[in-house]
């Protein structure tokens, strides 16, 4: 919506700093550019290597077959599973339906009480809500201001009928990992499946589902420099062995999981994206906290009533999520129409709503349409980071300029004290 708006506001004559070019993708949590080593990874299987994963007669579906096998290791070993229980899908909304739809109806009889909590993808919220609707009762666990659920919480909602918990690893708004060790270990000590959505964690943050006492696990290729349209869904094997019921029925590939032919291109893409993460994670991690504490520091010497939403120490490397108070969400938006960032604001039907990640903070309206989430990612440069913090600095000062609540803070108006006149 924003960027049509935006669209005829004329962009600065001056010369772009060296290193940088229009528009700037820094949006990272929504989607992420292919990987050039990825593309060259599936281009084969794009073209010449074309054999259905599930042909066992001829040689054209064992090729394809051995890749999927090593894409299936690739996936596994970074999260410390076996190959064996991955379930590869068209990605992570149909592996958070698979998760959790399946577990309701397998574990029908032992319960039919499930938790999660109120900051989750809509792939979980909608799904629980899908379950409602057909008998299940959902907690959805409050988070504090920091945007981190309180451990004590998930202790009193859990009852003889729990057969669930679905607390996600990462949040992609407000970037705060979530106490998941903890999380699985009070899962296991109850004897509950704890599933986890880790679209936002792995390959960004060191993911173990041993350690982490995570049973299921979501993830995605194109949140990982992957392609679009393919994701698995790890389903552990033992202690305990979990089951799930299928959604998608026909032929019954992946262990009956998950029937229709292997996306064989999209899986050695998956593959070839999680194994550069894995060699790379590390050192990734460190540049880009580097790149965020440094947007933040120019932000904050610069700008005046700014605030960070989430908890800092939890949080993932490359995500920056905060407000400019005093501006309107939209204005700056369209200030900074060359520059692809999220806002706080959700387009639903016709009306911008503020995001239900940051109001579940207790962030007012205002507030939240005024928050701007930066996603730093792989192919984010130094150079990039001082052109947007440039340009936010620039654009928050000139709306400030023409607003007069601001001025009024200024003065040191106590605006909570004023009678607005009613219209
Ligand atoms: C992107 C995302 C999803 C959905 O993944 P798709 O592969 O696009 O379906 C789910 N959960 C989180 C946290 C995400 O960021």
């Amino acid at each position: 919506m924003a960027e049509t708006l935006g669209m005829n506001i004329t962009q600065s004559k001056e010369p772009l700093p060296a290193g940088v070019t229009l528009p700037i993708y820094m949006d990272n949590h929504a989607t992420t550019p292919l990987d050039p080593r990825v593309l060259e990874a599936m281009m084969p299987y794009l073209t010449g290597i074309f054999g259905n994963a599930a042909s066992r007669n001829h040689s054209f579906g064992w090729e394809a077959e051995r890749a999927t096998d090593k894409a299936r290791e690739q996936v596994a070993k970074i999260i410390g599973a076996s190959a064996k229980e991955i379930i590869f899908t068209s990605g992570a909304t149909e592996s958070n339906n698979l998760a959790i739809k399946g577990i309701a109806e397998m574990y029908r009889e032992r319960g039919n009480h499930i938790i999660t909590q109120v900051t989750e993808h809509k792939a979980v919220l909608d799904t629980c809500k899908k379950l409602e609707k057909q008998g299940y009762r959902v907690t959805y666990l409050p988070v504090q201001a920091d945007g981190l659920i309180d451990i004590e919480d998930l202790k009193r909602a859990m009852d003889d009928q729990t057969i669930l918990v679905s607390i996600m690893y990462a949040n992609n708004e407000i970037g705060v990992v979530q106490p998941i060790r903890e999380i699985g270990k009070l899962c296991h000590e109850k004897g509950v499946l704890f599933h986890t959505d880790a679209v936002q964690a792995v390959g960004k943050i060191p993911v173990n589902v041993i350690d982490d006492n995570i049973d299921v696990l979501s993830l995605s290729g194109h949140k990982i420099y992957g392609p679009k349209g393919v994701g698995a869904l790890y389903v552990r094997r033992r202690n305990p062995r979990v089951q799930i019921a299928e959604q998608i029925n026909g032929g019954g590939h992946e262990r009956g999981m998950r029937s229709g032919t292997l996306n064989v291109p999209g899986i050695v893409g998956l593959g070839a994206a999680v194994e550069i993460c894995q060699n790379e994670m590390a050192a990734e991690a460190v540049r880009e906290v580097e790149l965020r504490d440094y947007l933040r520091a120019k932000l904050e010497a610069a700008l005046d009533y700014t605030q960070v939403n989430g908890n800092m120490d939890h949080h993932l490397p490359g995500n920056l999520n905060i407000s400019f108070i005093y501006v309107e969400g939209e204005s700056l938006l369209m200030g900074i129409n060359d520059i692809a960032v999220s806002s706080g604001s959700a387009c639903t039907s016709a009306t911008l709503e503020p995001s239900y990640v940051l109001k579940s903070l207790g962030l007012g309206d205002d507030v939240a349409h005024s928050s701007i989430r930066f996603g730093i990612g792989r192919f984010n440069t130094k150079e990039e980071v001082d052109y947007v913090a440039d340009k936010i600095i620039s654009v928050v000062q000139h709306l400030r300029e023409l607003s007069p609540l601001y001025e009024m803070v200024k003065e040191g108006i106590d605006l909570t004290k004023i009678e607005w006149a009613a219209h």
